[in-house]
């Protein structure tokens, strides 16, 4: 793995004394991070935020995402508290799945139900420093509610692209309410972010998608919070990290968390875990990637599941994510909406409410330790993105029905009876 792994690292950078800059993935073009608006490099691929100073453990203080301060680009300015999610224990799903240990980090205990809230508090703060006045994203969902309320919070007009009819409830209840400007486009997500990056091309808004460098820096704290707790907690690192992919944007902000680590020496490269995908069959491209060995990962025209936050054909991170699944020795694989909704479930029998797309992680450990990828003896931590209470349709539907009983003491002894 050592050479992807080290990629770009082990150069001296030119843009070294300003502590931050922009770095091209492909060229090593450099731009000095905060004197324009820039998603991508001269040549047109994407862009990563380099420091001069890498992080090590020892210089993590306080709680949350801002604990991370020495490994992020600003200075805290636009903030409700994100990060710091639990890593809860499972014991009876650790037991059916028979792995070592298993933690299930819930992204869904952020300040707006997902780890977007990360990205955001990162990401906003950035177009402060530009001085941009309009912030837009395409979005699933979980983007446009974390916007908003980031938005919101930092007193900046938001606008935000939906897949009319696509989208749970709670997560356009959340963006409207936080005063973002909705539009519901005709199309599907991928449609959307077309539309969005033309917008921000042409100076309309600034582009707050995991496109944007900077949302990928707040993102990288989970992988920083889970290597700490659990080697708090087991005295190790976890042997992998399984994950639902969507636009691949939190598959790469991990990706880059080790790569720091390992850069700085903070980490051992044999530390590194296994960083592993998972995708619903109807929307699967990174998969197919993977498992062909492809570099490229070809788009999806036609795009479905019941997991809208990952109902997308064309990963726009992949470029960053594809090298990071191959270089920590991990994979990619698809579920069904069943297999989603069944996982779904055991996690809230087990006290632990996600949406679908969340789910789509223990399914995808579930299958990967059945055909023997997943060994007995490991340390998995399965990423849960968003709250249950994000898309209450879906849950309504993997739940109990409701059942009728009168209004007296009697008629419901009776109906308990039955
Ligand atoms: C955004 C989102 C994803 C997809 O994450 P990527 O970083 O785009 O791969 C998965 N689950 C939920 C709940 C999300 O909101």
């Amino acid at each position: 793995m050592s050479l992807d792994l080290m990629a770009g690292y082990e150069e001296p950078p030119d843009l070294a004394d300003e502590g931050v800059w922009l770095e091209c993935i492909e060229t090593g073009e450099q731009y000095a991070p905060f004197e324009e608006v820039r998603y991508r490099s001269d040549a047109g691929a994407l862009l990563e935020v380099r420091y001069a100073d890498l992080p090590t453990f020892e210089e993590f203080e306080g709680e949350g995402v801002w604990r991370y301060r020495e490994s992020l680009p600003v200075e805290q300015e636009v903030t409700i508290d994100e990060g710091a999610t639990p890593l809860y224990e499972l014991p009876r799903l650790e037991d059916e799945i028979g792995v070592q240990s298993l933690r299930i980090k819930h992204e869904g205990m952020n300040p707006t139900g997902s780890f977007k809230d990360r990205g955001m508090t990162v990401g906003v703060g950035v177009a402060g420093e530009l001085g941009v006045e309009r912030l837009a994203c395409a979005s699933t969902g979980n983007t446009s509610a974390a916007l908003a309320a980031y938005g919101g919070r930092a007193g900046m007009e938001t606008l935000v692209l939906l897949p009319a009819g696509k989208v749970a409830a709670g997560k356009i209840a959340q963006a409207s309410l936080h005063g973002a400007r909705i539009l519901e486009v005709e199309g599907n997500f991928d449609t959307c972010l077309d539309i969005v990056q033309d917008l921000a091309e042409q100076g309309e808004a600034y582009l707050l998608n995991s496109l944007n460098p900077f949302r990928l820096e707040g993102q990288k704290t989970i992988g920083f919070e889970i290597l700490e707790r659990h080697r708090n907690e087991y005295d190790t690192f976890p042997d992998r990290i399984v994950l639902p992919v969507g636009n691949a944007g939190n598959t790469a902000a991990l990706y880059k968390a080790f790569r720091e680590l390992v850069a700085s020496g903070a980490l051992s490269e044999s530390e590194v875990p296994k960083l592993t995908g998972v995708q619903a069959a109807g929307a699967a491209p990174m998969v197919e990637a993977v498992e062909k060995g492809k570099d490229e990962v070809e788009r999806w025209e036609e795009v479905e599941t019941r997991a809208t936050a990952i109902r997308i054909g064309n990963p726009v991170n992949a470029p960053k994510a594809l090298p990071g699944i191959r270089a920590t020795g991990g994979t990619a694989v698809a579920v069904s909406d069943e297999q989603i909704t069944d996982a779904q479930r055991t996690l809230a029998g087990e006290g632990v409410g996600v949406e679908p797309a969340s789910a789509a992680s223990v399914a995808g450990l579930r299958k990967l330790r059945e055909d023997g990828t997943v060994g007995s003896d490991e340390r998995v931590v399965c990423l849960t993105t968003g709250h249950l209470l994000k898309d209450p349709d879906a849950a309504a539907a993997a739940g109990v029905e409701p059942e009728s009983v009168p209004g007296e003491t009697e008629g419901v002894l009776e109906h308990l009876g039955e």
